[in-house]
């Protein structure tokens, strides 16, 4: 089965193509056959595509909305790109989105029905940047294939449904909680569940046997506590604010400032929670950039003071909730570093693992040192009580094999 993954963003379309099968899934056999990256939808978009074995081609073009760019991915795949089993749109055969807020109604993927997708519309509060533009996916995927061609929608936040009540709950009167759901969500689900099954494989080990922390720091970072293979708290919350710094994202900060900030700089509250969606972070202590890799450049060349200030302040948070993750587990046996920073910095993850090992964390600095570019592996010593894994993230996988079981009705594996 040929699956068109796409991931919808108010202004980008990220997609891949992977064939795979119940058969495939078993035996790992599935295989990429395309992928590409459409950005700036609205102007003059910029178009990565890219068949596998091939170049990536690189353009420009004129895209209105979200509908125009499927517009394009379909015309490319099925106009004799190169793409391996594609000769036309009708080689593919089913669509994965995903999908960032599923509530606590989706606590698995799903099949989009009509209902489905009222469900998804229902959760447009909780998530108002992104919910919108996931739905705009599905049903331009509608318009480009027809309504007979399946489709899936992957939540970030399923995964993060086996939290237990008093890790989800915030301190909060409970009447807010029963009117308004609000409570922990957690996002980047599909991420931490990704490399929780990789580890895993990788160890030969059961799901119940499985507990780890794992840590997702790309632009967006979040962490996950994980014990017998579920998710029992991660950092983000009913948003993805809360918790790690990120680029932009300001992560924990005390309640009491938005109104301050608020006060003293006579902000809405809407442009304070934008300022620490937007403004914040690795950007906003730095004064440069949200870019880990231009930050830790500059801190080397230009000894910038604020530059290494953000650093120290990314890692340290980082360093402070695996501590208290670790106890949230109660006897994790690893901790897995994924995302663009988790898998490509040595740095980082030294500085974030620094000063752990009183508690029997030895990190081989030799093996962190070459395990980038989409190496996975251990990269702690022999002898860690707690061992140190670089497990680059797979999404797209994921959200390929979840479309594949929905499809043929086949049980879904968390
Ligand atoms: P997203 O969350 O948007 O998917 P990624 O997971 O690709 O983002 O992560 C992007 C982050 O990864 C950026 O901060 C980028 O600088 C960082 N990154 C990528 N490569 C490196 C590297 N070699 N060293 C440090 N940071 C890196």
């Amino acid at each position: 089965m040929n699956v068109l993954v796409l991931n919808c963003g108010s202004s980008s379309v990220k997609f891949q193509l992977i064939a795979t099968d119940l058969e495939q899934i078993a035996h790992d056999g599935d295989h990429r056959l395309a992928r590409g990256n459409i950005e700036r939808i609205g102007g003059e978009a910029i178009v990565t595509l890219q068949a596998e074995g091939r170049g990536s081609q690189r353009s420009t073009a004129t895209l209105r909305d979200i509908r125009a760019a499927v517009d394009l991915i379909v015309r490319w795949a099925g106009a004799n790109s190169g793409i391996e089993g594609i000769q036309s749109v009708a080689d593919i055969h089913a669509i994965g989105h995903r999908v960032v807020h599923g509530g606590e109604r989706f606590t698995h993927s799903v099949l989009i029905t009509d209902e489905v997708l009222r469900g998804i519309e229902d959760f447009i509060d909780l998530a108002p940047l992104h919910n919108p533009t996931n739905i705009k996916g599905i049903v331009a995927a509608r318009e480009v294939f027809g309504s007979g061609l399946p489709q899936v929608a992957v939540f970030d936040t399923a995964f993060h449904q086996t939290l237990p009540e008093y890790a989800y709950l915030y301190a909060l009167p409970y009447q807010l909680y029963r009117r308004h759901r609000i409570r922990r969500y957690g996002f980047h689900g599909t991420s931490h569940r990704y490399v929780a099954y990789r580890y895993r494989q990788i160890l030969g080990i059961s799901r119940d046997q499985t507990n780890l922390i794992t840590l997702h720091l790309g632009n967006g970072c979040s962490i996950a506590a994980i014990r017998s293979g579920d998710s029992v708290d991660t950092s983000m919350g009913l948003t993805p604010l809360e918790g790690l710094v990120m680029g932009t994202r300001s992560g924990d900060i005390d309640p009491a400032i938005i109104d301050f900030i608020g006060a003293k700089e006579g902000l809405t509250s809407q442009q304070v929670e934008t300022l620490l969606n937007k403004q914040s972070g690795l950007l906003g202590i730095s004064g440069l950039t949200n870019d880990m890799r231009e930050l830790l450049e500059e801190a080397h060349e230009n000894n910038d003071r604020r530059a290494w200030l953000a650093i120290e302040i990314f890692c340290y948070r980082a360093r402070k909730y695996i501590g208290s993750f670790l106890a949230a587990v109660g006897g994790a046996e690893a901790i897995v570093f994924t995302g663009g920073i988790g898998e490509n910095s040595p740095e980082i993850r030294s500085k974030i693992c620094a000063g752990l090992d009183w508690m029997g964390l030895k990190l081989d600095e030799e093996l962190n040192a070459t395990h980038i570019g989409r190496r996975e592996g251990l990269i702690s010593k022999d002898g860690s009580r707690l061992a140190v894994y670089v497990i680059p993230t797979d999404e797209e996988l994921l959200i390929a094999r979840d479309t594949v079981r929905c499809v043929r009705g086949a049980p879904q594996r968390y």
